[in-house]
């Protein structure tokens, strides 16, 4: 299951990502229901004009968190939750790499003190379960079994 956030929604989008769902971001207005269709993606919007389109859920709630658990539990997402495995800036696929090769990119306490470590092929960041990723995923960590 795909999505894709237009430009007001981009707190949920980082938030989907978190949780490893697949969700793209466009702020281009309409044309946003094209780029849906090419890729196969749920379009998620608070624009009332794109509300009665086909393939559209409408997002009723302004609280990102409560966003979130609105189309993890209409779209049946529970089991496809799988944190730490998506970029939260270019939603690519992170790979998870051994600490010794990223030795250079981080601060030498995470190196010190962290395991598993996962890089973004796209663009680089390197990503680890430590102070930042628990402040990201405390907004959702009642949906986030496996974050502990
Ligand atoms: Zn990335």
């Amino acid at each position: 299951m795909k999505f894709i956030c237009n430009g007001m929604l981009g707190k949920l989008c980082k938030l989907l990502r978190i949780c490893g769902i697949d969700a793209a971001y466009s702020n281009q207005g309409m044309a946003i229901l094209l780029e849906a269709r090419k890729e196969n993606r749920i379009v998620l919007t608070r624009n009332t004009r794109l509300q009665t389109k086909k393939g559209v859920f409408f997002v009723q709630t302004s609280d990102p968190a409560e966003q979130l658990k609105h189309i993890i539990s209409e779209y049946d997402l529970q089991t496809l939750i799988q944190p730490f495995s998506r970029c939260i800036e270019c939603n690519c696929k992170l790979k998870a790499v051994d600490k010794t090769l990223v030795r250079n990119n981080i601060p030498y306490f995470t190196y010190k003190h962290f395991d598993e470590f996962a890089l973004c092929p796209n663009c680089h960041r390197v990503y680890w379960k430590g102070s930042h990723y628990k402040n990201m995923t405390k907004d959702i960590s009642n949906l986030l079994p496996n974050a502990k």
